[in-house]
């Protein structure tokens, strides 16, 4: 049976939206032979979205390595030597200068990442200042800080912030293998803090550390099980950075990135579902399918945090080629 006839109400194709994804139902859609996935990935988009549309954001590092957790994948722990240097939080003016650069290169969005556990009070004021600064350009902002309190977030809300960003990174099962020094539930409860502070959530995770298809499963059976989904998911390929634990991993095939890009459209069709780190590496013909499984935003800029990303140039090139225009 062709799963795009299926009118019933639990079909993908039905139109609302679910939060009670089971397991056996992602597994379902992660298993379809890929032109039924991507046709079916591809009819959910339109109902929501505009597909010659993407979402510009444009990341900028604020605060630089020193961190102390141990994310296996990132070049920002202390832990590791991977060449990055820790700083200091930047000054004010200079993010609001970098901002200014992103809108004229049309970004819509300005994300502030911070490499701490969680801020402190005093980085909190500072950031805050940011927030009401790039607000104030006419872009949309969002930050990524680590954990937060209840309190906290609605600091941040109050000053202006529109996302924040905190992923879940893989399954609950595959967690600890990739983080030790905080649980998947205290994810869970900086994800309460920012809903119930009214902030939008980005959320989403990250392909290719060694995880089973299982877990990419677990992954967005668990995302798309939130009591509300997350306004934006990114979806990032593994960058394996020499020094991390990581770095030695296999590459993950592109058509099971792929696969993962149109499960979790399917599952959270409203989402802005982002391409995000890993571009650099893939083919243009991978990220044209990513494109087509429903990714609808990406990273623009020539670094995302620490790690390449492509040139601005090489991303409007493709943009032309596709005939994909910024989204308003
Ligand atoms: S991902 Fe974030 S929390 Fe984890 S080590 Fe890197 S900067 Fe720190």
């Amino acid at each position: 049976m062709s799963l795009a006839a299926d009118a019933s109400p639990r079909s993908p194709l039905a139109a609302t939206l679910r939060h009670d994804w089971t397991r056996d139902e992602v597994r379902a859609l992660f298993d379809l032979p890929f032109p039924e996935l991507m046709f079916l990935a591809q009819s959910l988009h339109r109902q929501h979205f505009d597909p010659a549309t993407v979402q510009i954001s444009t990341l900028l590092s604020i605060k630089t390595g020193g961190c102390p957790e141990d994310c296996a994948y990132c070049p920002q722990s202390a832990r590791y030597d991977t060449g990055v240097r820790a700083e200091k939080l930047m000054a004010l003016d200079a993010v609001l200068a970098e901002a200014r650069s992103a809108k004229n290169a049309g970004a819509s969005r300005f994300c502030m990442g911070a490499a701490w556990r969680e801020p402190k009070d005093r980085d909190l004021d500072n950031v805050c200042a940011m927030v009401e600064g790039v607000k104030a350009l006419g872009l949309e902002t969002c930050a990524t800080l680590g954990m937060l309190t209840a309190v906290q977030a609605r600091r941040l809300k109050a000053s202006g912030l529109d996302y924040y960003n905190h992923n879940l990174d893989t399954s609950p099962e595959f967690y600890d293998k990739i983080i030790t020094t905080r649980t998947y539930e205290d994810r869970l409860e900086t994800l309460d803090h920012v809903r119930e502070a009214g902030i939008h959530v980005c959320c989403g995770g990250i392909v290719g550390m060694g995880e089973t298809r299982e877990d990419r499963v677990g992954m967005i059976a668990t995302l798309a099980s939130l009591p509300e989904h997350p306004e934006s998911v990114p979806i990032n390929m593994l960058v394996r950075v020499a020094g991390t634990p990581l770095a030695g991993e296999q590459k993950l095939d592109p058509l099971e990135f792929v696969r993962t890009i149109a499960v979790a459209r399917i599952t959270m069709p409203r989402s802005v579902v982002r391409l995000s780190a890993g571009r650099e590496d893939m083919s243009e013909e991978t990220q044209a399918l990513c494109f087509l499984a429903g990714a609808n935003s990406i990273f623009y800029g020539p670094k995302l945090l620490t790690t390449p990303n492509p040139g601005r140039d090489r991303d409007r090139e493709l943009m032309d080629k596709l005939g994909i225009l910024p989204m308003t």
